[in-house]
């Protein structure tokens, strides 16, 4: 008697946990109506200084931050109604899509591969792949002069390790995590260069003056974009003006030289923000 009764009771509650749990973390978030319940989660890098960083007392600064800070604002979040996620890399579709977070400002290169799964506004800013090796090492002047033995390091889920893969297969390539890692690994000298885009390339030297410096030149286009869940468009749409207003308003200027002006690395000017 009382086994048959517990038993649908336990049925009732695995589905109901079921059904929650498909809800609250597999669908994507709906983008502008968590922005009008005034809470947003923003996935973002936790370790790039002058782009993402989460600093000791847990505040978030860089360049990235402040774009994600101002289009949040536009819709209507201040940043008391923010909620910042860590996004690596390899990482970011999977958040958007299964609605871990709301959009992506993250080093977030716009790819063809990645609108299968996503969509992006944008571009908000555009950066090249570049290489970083010790200070004192001139043996590296660019891609090519890695390929006899020299020891590569990048990120798994990255445009950088992909081109390196496509465009120089003879480079002996390790993948980590993240970047933060890969700089730890080019100190203790376990790897030879360290390669990413030159903007957080830059943020790394900067963190750690007379150690680091960038090598050659950059050798791709990345256009950063923000992330979102495909089909979005409305939101997309207003991000894309989101960002249109930080630029023409000089926000965007005052941003960057805020964040990356002491790194030393020229500022570009801003992109043309053409609505993908
Ligand atoms: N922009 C490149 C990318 O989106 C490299 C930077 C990163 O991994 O965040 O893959």
């Amino acid at each position: 008697m009382r086994l048959r009764k517990t038993i649908p009771a336990v049925a009732a509650l695995l589905a109901a946990a079921l059904t929650l749990s498909a809800c609250g973390s597999s669908e994507p978030r709906d983008v502008l109506g968590d922005a009008a319940n005034g809470h947003l989660i923003i996935g973002t890098k936790f370790d790039q200084p002058g782009l993402g960083l989460r600093e000791p007392d847990k505040t978030m600064t860089g360049f990235d931050v402040e774009v994600a800070k101002y289009i949040a604002n536009y819709l209507g979040v201040p940043e008391s109604g923010i909620t910042w996620r860590e996004a690596p890399s390899s990482q970011r579709e999977t958040l958007i899509k299964n609605g871990e977070v709301d959009y992506v400002v993250g080093t977030y290169s716009i790819t063809d591969n990645r609108k299968k799964v996503i969509d992006f506004a944008g571009p908000y800013y555009v950066a090249g792949q570049s290489l970083l090796v010790r200070a004192d090492d001139d043996s590296i002047t660019g891609a090519e002069s890695l390929e006899g033995g020299k020891k590569l390091c990048s990120v798994a889920g990255s445009t950088p390790a992909q081109k390196i893969k496509k465009s120089y297969p003879g480079v002996q390539l390790q993948q980590f995590d993240s970047y933060s890692s890969c700089v730890e690994a080019l100190h203790r000298g376990k790897v030879d260069a360290l390669t990413t885009d030159d903007i957080i390339l830059a943020g790394y030297a900067a963190q750690y003056p007379g150690e680091f410096k960038l090598a050659g030149k950059p050798f791709t286009t990345e256009l950063y974009g923000v992330g979102l869940p495909k089909g979005e468009t409305e939101a997309r749409m207003k991000i894309n003006d989101a960002i249109t207003e930080m630029i023409d308003s000089g926000a965007w200027q005052a941003a960057l030289e805020k964040t990356m002006g002491k790194s030393g690395y020229p500022l570009p000017p801003p992109p043309t923000v053409n609505r993908y």
